[in-house]
């Protein structure tokens, strides 16, 4: 019997869309060889691996710059330990680092673009049991996997970004444009849809790993609780999470069953290193 190549409307069009496809994608080409030292806000994400990971690293130094790193080794050793555990788990594989910041006066973290996640001595403080310590970084690290601070930069300072990537300026431009690109760092806030987007792929990640997700929830609900009465917590401003929010993670948990008996919530080291 014979077979008769497809014919009508149907094959037609595919046929025309994949040639549609391959214009646009020549057309993208095009446009981004004719910019070869700047990068275009109308693409998604138009850094390569290699761009993300020199930003992060160019911003690591100037953030050790403001605030040393702990020069306790077993603490950064620790927190380094459960912070490999939740990157083991990531989809995107960047050399994730987990730096602990030697501040105890501000309960912070954040995360710079290419893997740099920081906590301060200050937070680690405030923090109850491992799967806690493993909610605020693996929450950091969804922010990197989602390429949330590099995109905020791209938004807000695209000049200096730009100087930054692509070295277009003296030392003095350079150097200028690294403290503001550190200044937006620090002072890092997402919108809300980012920060729940962060918890969401933060919990998924740590059932990976074998945590307990509560740990997150547990984090939120205590900040929250802390806030209520007043006390001034910088996770809590550069991380706001409503009510609501801690409501519709609780019920995502659920809901996927991702709370499973055998999962770490706490660990004797967490309190022989941290307290
Ligand atoms: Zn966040």
């Amino acid at each position: 019997m014979e077979i008769k190549p497809p014919r009508g409307l149907m094959p037609k069009l595919s046929y025309w869309v994949g040639v549609g496809v391959v214009f646009a994608l020549w057309l993208t080409c095009l446009s981004a060889k004719a910019y070869p030292n700047q990068f275009s806000q109308n693409v998604a994400f138009p850094f390569t691996e290699q761009q993300t990971i020199s930003v992060g690293a160019q911003l690591d130094a100037f953030v050790r710059q403001r605030t040393p790193a702990s020069s306790v080794e077993a603490l950064q050793d620790y927190v380094s330990e459960v912070g490999k555990k939740i990157a083991a788990q990531s989809p995107q594989q960047y050399p994730f680092t987990y730096t602990v910041l030697a501040n105890t006066h501000t309960a912070e973290a954040f995360s710079g673009p290419g893997g740099f996640i920081y906590i301060t001595t200050g937070l680690l403080n405030m923090l109850e049991n491992e799967s806690q310590l493993a909610a605020v970084l693996v929450h950091e690290t969804a922010h990197v996997i989602d390429h949330d601070a590099i995109h905020q930069m791209m938004v807000e300072d695209a000049t200096d970004l730009n100087v930054v990537l692509f070295k277009n300026g003296g030392d003095t431009t350079l150097s200028s444009a690294l403290t503001h690109l550190g200044d937006l760092l620090l002072g890092q806030q997402f919108n809300a849809d980012e920060e729940q987007e962060a918890n969401l792929l933060g919990v998924q990640m740590m059932a990976s790993a074998g945590y307990n997700p509560k740990g997150m929830v547990q984090v939120l609900d205590k900040f929250n609780a802390l806030a209520s009465q007043g006390v001034n917590i910088a996770f809590l401003q550069s991380h706001p999470a409503s009510q609501a929010s801690v409501k519709i993670l609780q019920e995502y948990i659920q809901r996927n069953h991702l709370e499973q008996p055998a999962q770490v919530l706490d660990s004797q080291r967490f309190h022989e290193v941290i307290y």
